[in-house]
């Protein structure tokens, strides 16, 4: 029967400060002992790692809440972890396809950019 400990209690030995990351849809945890030891990405670990898990796996660890962009006529659209990338994207798609692209924020806000020539 649970007595209040939320999880938090498994032998911390090591990985004291290392930052994890969970993936509900991969049911898998990871530190970033990786990322930080290996890799030597510092305090851009946890975006290091979203970023490649999600070239890898096709989809953002949990507590990313990345930048979407998503197309208006046509099933194309992806997801990034800031506002560049995210509207070079729809700009880029806007431009070669002619179709208007809705980009949503980290915050959920959402502009459409529409095709400029
Ligand atoms: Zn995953
Ligand atoms: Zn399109």
């Amino acid at each position: 029967m649970p007595d209040g400990s939320d999880g938090g209690q498994r032998s911390p030995d090591g990985i004291d400060d290392t930052p994890t990351v969970a993936c509900r849809q991969c049911g898998t945890e990871w530190n970033l002992e990786y990322e930080l030891d290996t890799l030597r990405v510092g305090n851009r670990a946890v975006e290091r790692f979203a970023l490649d898990h999600k070239r890898h796996t096709g989809h953002f660890p949990d507590d990313v809440r990345p930048w979407i962009v998503a197309c208006e006529s046509c099933p194309d659209g992806d997801e990034f972890l800031t506002e560049r990338p995210a509207r070079r994207w729809a700009e880029t798609h806007a431009r070669h396809t002619d179709h208007e692209v809705t980009v949503s924020s980290a915050d959920g806000e959402a502009t459409t950019i529409a095709p400029d020539r």
